[in-house]
């Protein structure tokens, strides 16, 4: 999106601090601000993407590895019973800042269906 950085922009570029637990080229994995859950933390792409819908073909590399790392933090984070992972995109799918983010919640036992 043209214009202002976003929240997890700011929090690539070190602007605001976060609770970073993951790390690499590609993506960064941080403490969700308001936890939903004993963990939540959202992985993000470094690459600005707007949504899951502006995801682009030549994004595939970059989509696969947003998956797999969710499954790598979660492994780091001890989450071996299990955990819930969400994107929510656009404004009906409540998705609130707009860059692309996947939410790993866990340490609970999740419900069905969701709100
Ligand atoms: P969305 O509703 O867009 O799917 O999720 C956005 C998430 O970002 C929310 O769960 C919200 O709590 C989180 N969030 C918003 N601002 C900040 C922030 O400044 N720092 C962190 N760590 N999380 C944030």
């Amino acid at each position: 999106m043209a214009g202002e950085k976003t929240i997890f922009k700011k929090i690539i570029d070190r602007e605001i601090p976060a609770e970073i637990v993951y790390e690499d080229e590609l993506c960064l994995a941080f403490k969700d601000v308001n936890p939903q859950a004993p963990i939540h933390v959202l992985v993000i792409p470094k690459q600005e993407v707007q949504s899951m819908a502006h995801l682009k073909i030549e994004d595939q590399e970059l989509a696969g590895h947003l998956m797999l790392t969710v499954g790598k933090v979660a492994e780091m984070l001890g989450l071996e019973n299990g955990y819930r992972t969400i994107i929510n995109t656009g404004a009906e799918g409540g998705q609130t800042v707009h860059h692309l983010h996947l939410h790993l919640l866990g340490g609970r036992s999740m419900q069905w269906p969701p709100g």
